[in-house]
């Protein structure tokens, strides 16, 4: 690991203030940022703890609950203000890493994460042009079977790896920043770009800026929400494909849906044409299979990652199968011994 100074910031300000200078780094729970530093793809000159800001609460607010920067995922995932009114939230966070990583990591930190390619933190003889721009993509005709097959480009084809930035995705998250220039709000299907010609540059987040805070609007579609995670093993892995669903049914019929993939895409997914293909329409497995045919007819498959067509497919149609089936926020959660209560249909 290269030289670098530290300093703990215990004001938001002071700590804009040591972010913005050149080569400067927040660090959060570490468990990102220390990884990428040991393997030399980050090396901050400056690093800025932030641990004793004042940005770990999760509370209600008007229209909604705002969730700090600094909230620790283990936190969210058990607050009931999350359980009860954004349970997509919630089960994407208990899918995430392993307990003791949740208890280090924050959600800003977990939303700023950079991706898991292994090209990208194999520095030694691969081109990478996310870690070195103009290097070239050794993914693309390399090893790929974990890569994407949405929002790619002739750059970079890396996935990103966060399962919490899916469900805020989906469930229409905004983010608040504080830089140099003051405070303001970016909506999280805006927050991570598409690599494009640049993939070097992951998110409209200016240097200096942190994320103060994530509000969550309330909605029926956010109160009846799921997370599905597939992965090669049941725990502490990374998603193949992932979907963040919520509907909002009147009887059978669908009012509104909220969808977003993840581990198929180069970015958090909001999926809007399978949501539009979803509106008015019953909600039975035949019209989900049709809104994630809609969704992914503009997938492409780089050779070992082609199987994730299909199987992102198979996985929305089974995260809307399970939720159309289920009361609003009770499945997950019911006491051990009391099952939780069905509705007999899709209503
Ligand atoms: C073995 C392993 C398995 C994992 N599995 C999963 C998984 O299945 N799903 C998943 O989603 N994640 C997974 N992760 C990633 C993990 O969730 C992230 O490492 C973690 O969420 C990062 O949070 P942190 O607070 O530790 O961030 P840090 O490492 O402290 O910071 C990460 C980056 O965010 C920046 N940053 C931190 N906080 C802020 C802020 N408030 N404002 C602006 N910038 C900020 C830092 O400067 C840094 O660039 C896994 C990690 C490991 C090591
Ligand atoms: S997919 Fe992106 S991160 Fe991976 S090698 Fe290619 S450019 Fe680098």
């Amino acid at each position: 690991m290269r030289e670098f100074d530290f300093v703990r910031e215990h004001e938001v300000p002071g700590a804009v203030k040591a972010g913005s200078r050149d080569a400067a780094k927040f660090i959060a729970g570490g468990t990102n940022l220390v990884d990428l530093m040991k393997c030399d793809v980050e090396h901050p000159a400056h690093i800025v703890d932030i641990n004793a800001l004042p940005l770990a609460t999760i509370e209600r607010v008007p229209g909604g609950v705002r969730v700090g920067g600094l909230a620790r995922l283990s936190d969210v995932a058990a607050h009931p203000l999350i359980m009860q009114n954004f349970p997509a939230i919630s089960q994407a966070l208990l899918v995430t890493a392993s307990p003791q990583i949740r208890n280090m990591a924050s959600v800003g930190g977990n939303l700023m994460q950079r991706t898991r390619c292994m090209y990208f933190r194999e520095l030694t003889w691969t081109p990478c042009n996310k870690r070195n721009p103009g290097s070239g993509c050794s993914a693309i005709e390399g090893e790929n079977r974990l890569h994407a097959v949405l929002g790619t480009s002739d750059a970079c084809i890396a996935t990103h790896p966060s399962d919490l930035a899916v469900a805020v995705a989906a469930l229409d998250g905004v983010l608040t920043l504080r830089g140099p220039a003051g405070e303001r709000k970016v909506n999280a299907t805006d927050f991570h770009l598409l690599p494009g010609n640049t993939p070097q540059i992951e998110h409209d987040l200016k240097h200096g800026e942190l994320i103060e805070s994530l509000f969550l609007p309330d909605a029926p579609h956010a109160k009846r929400s799921a997370y599905l995670k597939i992965r090669d093993r049941a725990a502490y892995e990374f998603a193949l494909a992932s979907a963040a669903v919520g509907l909002d049914l009147n009887g059978s019929t669908i009012r509104s849906a909220r969808i977003a993939f993840g581990g198929v895409a180069t970015k958090p997914w909001r999926a809007k044409f399978a949501e539009a293909a979803l509106v008015g329409q019953a909600a039975t497995p035949e019209v989900f299979r049709r809104a994630a045919e809609a969704e992914m007819k503009s997938a492409k498959s780089y050779g070992q990652n082609g199987f994730k067509i299909e199987l992102m497919k198979r996985t929305l149609v089974r995260a809307l199968t399970d939720l159309a089936n289920v009361e609003p926020a009770l499945s997950r959660f019911a006491p051990a011994g009391e099952p939780a209560p069905r509705s007999g249909g899709a209503a």
